[in-house]
């Protein structure tokens, strides 16, 4: 796959050509690169943005440097998605990033200041992205974010493809808590079904705790969850636990605020 990011601040993406994704770069699997948009103004001193039509704070991006970017970049026979970086944009989710992970390429565009000259986004722009509900300075940490949770889910990236599978989201459930050495650290222990080696107990433990803290963080979720799925006998007596357990604890918790 291949992922270019247009930015007037190409400094600012270490992050994307270090440790799992920069390994990835150096074998081969991936592409990431920056294309600073400066270098496409046609103006005397290089400037990418300008005072708004109508007044109002900040400064507006430029459409020509990124168009033209744009079109340099992607070339004639372009496959795959241009992405603007927006806070107007569809919020990402896991489904959306295993979707873009199947596309050849992507361009993602990173605005600043007060946003980029809508005519750049009619002009050449397929969809814009949002990573929530709030607003950044810009797109580069957004363009991070979308990159790393794409690049990870194409083949080999990982290593372990299995972990990308069980993992939050994938699996339509949160994931169970993970545990390395030592056993006991601080007083605190290795839960006994990780330990003995059984894979039907330690499958039964990981589905327990992933139903348990998706009902307790995200109970929508894992109603979807359940709604969707066919269980054997044996996994429904573990998932029918979990609720004997929640409702211990929230029968508990009631009493105790009773007394
Ligand atoms: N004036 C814009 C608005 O109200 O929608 C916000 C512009 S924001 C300060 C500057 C740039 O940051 C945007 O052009 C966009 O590229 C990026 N950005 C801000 N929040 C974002 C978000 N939640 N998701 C993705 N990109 C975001």
């Amino acid at each position: 796959m291949k992922i270019t990011i247009l930015t007037t601040f190409p400094e600012m993406f270490a992050p994307l050509h270090t440790s799992i994704l920069g390994r990835a770069q150096q074998a081969g699997l991936l592409s990431i690169r920056e294309v600073d948009i400066r270098a496409y103004a046609k103006n005397k001193h290089h400037n990418t943005d300008d005072a708004p039509y109508g007044g109002g704070a900040g400064m507006v991006m430029l459409a020509q440097p990124i168009v033209d970017a744009m079109r340099d970049v992607q070339g004639a026979d372009f496959r795959g998605k241009r992405i603007y970086l927006s806070p107007r944009g569809q919020t990402l989710t896991q489904a959306k990033a295993e979707a873009l992970a199947c596309e050849e390429e992507l361009i993602l565009l990173c605005g600043h200041y007060e946003g980029v000259d809508q005519r750049a986004i009619d002009l050449c722009i397929d969809e814009e992205i949002s990573i929530g509900d709030y607003v950044l300075t810009g797109g580069e940490l957004g363009a991070m974010v979308l990159a790393d949770c794409v690049a990870r889910l194409v083949p080999g990236v990982l290593g372990c493809e299995q972990s990308a599978q069980t993992e939050s989201f994938s699996s339509g459930l949160l994931e169970y808590p993970q545990y390395t050495r030592p056993r006991e650290f601080e007083g605190l222990l290795v839960p006994e079904p990780l330990l003995g080696g059984n894979h039907a107990h330690i499958a039964d433990w990981q589905l327990s705790e992933s139903l348990y803290i998706t009902l307790r963080r995200r109970p929508e979720m894992a109603q979807a969850f359940l709604a969707g799925r066919k269980f054997t006998r044996h996994q429904q007596k573990v998932v029918d636990a979990v609720f004997e357990r929640i409702r211990a604890e929230d029968g508990a918790a009631s009493g105790a605020r009773e007394e």
